[in-house]
């Protein structure tokens, strides 16, 4: 059993290879579920959609989110009739919020819904949420805190990141597949996505018990850079490492996840970070870690597992 950490759609890309790779049975792929939120009435998981699309081969390839073929009657209607537009909800992809939301208000659970949404999409891996409780990402900046939306989409992530916390997380507890996944006798390796650190990975790593749980494995933790070459691939990562104080590099990824790894995986461009990350007693292997092809994908995550199995003490 391999236990996979993501949020959205950079993290989804290594998840979809090893999903390409193990049996249902083999993985449990855990989401962040730090930036979801009401919007409009419904109940949006940017990251939860953004993995189940990606497993299921629907997901949008040139916008880089949501699904493909999308057509956009509802978001131009909402606009025409003065409706709030500022995030954006295409016809398919509200067919999900929808029966998203209709399922929770039933009473059903996130984890419940989650698996129910796989199923209708014929995507037979495990994509459990983080927690089933209610979880907000909050950005700490230099001009105040904001929900992570609220940074991310209508703030362009342009106020000078300074930290970030989670509303509702000390009552928050792992989902039950989680939980189970954490405490499996044959659990072999724990992968840590190319996913934002703070905003993706620190928020499933700070439910509580987890950072516990992942030590008392004894399993290898292995993470992949989302770092290349100075610069995140997409998305603010290396803009905050930078606001922080941490090298946005694969050294200030390091840094920044401390003990709980094993190993890290860093790209071919970063080969001269090696010994500075060796020095530090971790181990490194160096690789292609950008994903642009379902191959890539692959050939990335046998890489990453061939890499933890080395790392089993
Ligand atoms: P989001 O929640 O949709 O923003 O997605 P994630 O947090 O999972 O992913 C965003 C991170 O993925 C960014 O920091 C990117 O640098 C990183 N990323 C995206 N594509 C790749 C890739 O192909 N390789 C690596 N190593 N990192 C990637
Ligand atoms: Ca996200």
């Amino acid at each position: 059993m391999i236990l996979v950490l993501t949020g959205g759609v950079g993290g989804a890309k290594l998840a979809n290879g090893l999903a390409h790779t193990f049996r249902p049975e083999e993985l449990t792929i855990v989401v962040n579920t730090g930036d979801d939120f009401m919007h409009l009435g419904y109940f949006i998981c940017p990251d939860l959609d953004s993995t189940l699309y990606k497993l299921a081969g629907i997901n949008d390839l040139e916008r880089g989110w949501g699904i493909r073929q999308e057509t956009w009657n509802f978001m131009n209607t909402l606009k025409e009739v003065g409706g709030d537009d500022w995030f954006k909800l295409g016809d398919k992809d509200l067919a999900t919020h929808i029966d998203r939301t209709k399922r929770l208000s039933e009473g059903q659970t996130l984890s419940e819904v989650t698996q129910a949404l796989c199923r209708k999409h014929n995507v037979s891996h495990s994509i459990v949420p983080m927690t089933d409780h209610r979880v907000g990402t909050i950005v700490d900046t230099v001009e105040g805190d904001f929900f992570f939306q609220d940074y991310f989409v209508r703030l362009r992530c342009k106020p000078t990141f300074t930290g970030v916390h989670y509303k509702g997380i000390k009552t928050a507890t792992p989902s039950p597949k989680f939980r189970k996944t954490l405490t499996y006798p044959d659990l072999r390796s724990i992968v840590i996505c190319p996913s934002n650190p703070f905003v993706s990975i620190d928020p499933i790593l700070n439910v509580p018990g987890v950072r516990d749980l992942i030590t008392s494995t004894k399993v290898p933790v292995v993470a992949v850079s989302p770092i290349i070459a100075g610069e995140a691939i997409k998305g603010p990562a290396a803009k905050m490492m930078r606001e922080i104080g941490l090298p946005s590099s694969p050294v200030g990824i390091v840094e920044h996840y401390g003990k709980l790894i094993d190993g890290i995986i860093i790209d071919e461009r970063d080969t001269s970070l090696r010994d500075t990350i060796t020095a530090t007693g971790l181990k490194v292997k160096v690789c292609q870690t950008l994903m642009q092809s379902d191959n890539d994908e692959k050939t990335l995550a046998i890489k990453t597992i061939k890499f933890a199995d080395t790392l089993s003490y």
